[in-house]
């Protein structure tokens, strides 16, 4: 399976994911249909899968015209999505699991972004290979989703879930908020020599104007202040010892930022 990393909008990705020996592809999250028409072009391929991590226009904006083309291809989406999901036919939940070119994903259930939202791991095939997250906009490089449809606690269940998987997972978010989230981190987290590090990599990588994203869950783990609602330094900022309530007014402070 080879990941393509499509730009689109002003700040998403779209992820297409082809099977060369089916010459078969699927598509997370298409904002748009053109850069994913283009890509299947190019590489020959027929879109038999859309998978939705949830409802918002950034991310299913392309699902009715991708299946104009390709009419046999399966939505798949989350249970609770039902009804706000164009063209959805699968309805998932925790523990559900979704099959692509030989490998299966997991699915785990991450509300707070909204109410709905899911996320597809695909483990890895071998001893030290990487496994692959499509986690939508519930973990961002550097950050995580607002919380438009969900509480706090709500949210650390399932970014804990996502923080439970393996350093060597790759972490393919669906926007490229990279270098503000690190800004803000910084403002939260100062003395933190990893969270600096990596701020100086991805100011130097956007001003090449190279993509930031993926990332690695051992990198977000020792930088992104909203994987870290339990390390003293972030409680220190947030002015509280409560995990939870940590989390919640880091990020409080981020929506302000
Ligand atoms: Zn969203
Ligand atoms: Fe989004």
């Amino acid at each position: 399976m080879e990941i393509f990393r499509l730009p689109a909008l002003t700040d998403n990705y779209i992820f297409l994911l082809s099977d060369a020996a089916s010459q078969t592809a699927a598509v997370v999250d298409p904002a748009q249909p053109e850069p994913v028409l283009q890509q299947l072009e190019q590489l020959g391929a027929t879109l038999t899968a859309i998978l939705n991590t949830h409802h918002h226009a950034d991310h299913v904006g392309g699902n009715r015209r991708l299946l104009q083309q390709f009419p046999e291809a399966v939505v798949y989406g989350g249970t609770e999505d039902r009804g706000r999901i164009p063209g959805q036919q699968v309805f998932l939940t925790e523990g559900d699991t979704v099959t692509f070119a030989q490998r299966t994903a997991q699915v785990y259930f991450v509300p707070g972004h909204t109410r709905a939202h899911i996320a597809y791991y695909f483990p890895p095939t071998e001893a030290g290979g990487w496994g692959e997250l499509f986690c939508g906009d519930t973990l961002f490089a550097g950050g995580c989703g607002r919380l438009f449809e969900g509480t706090p606690s709500q949210m650390v269940d399932s970014l804990s879930k996502l923080r439970s998987l393996p350093d060597t997972t790759r972490i393919w978010c669906a926007h490229e908020y990279t270098l503000n989230n690190l800004k803000f981190a910084l403002t939260v987290d100062a003395d933190n020599r990893a969270l600096q590090d990596r701020f100086n990599e991805v100011k130097s990588a956007r001003r090449r104007g190279e993509a930031t994203v993926p990332s690695t869950l051992g990198n977000e783990k020792r930088t992104n202040p909203f994987l870290r609602w339990d390390q003293p330094a972030l409680q220190a900022a947030a002015k509280i010892t409560d995990p939870v309530r940590t989390f919640a007014r880091i990020r409080g402070m981020k929506d302000q930022f």
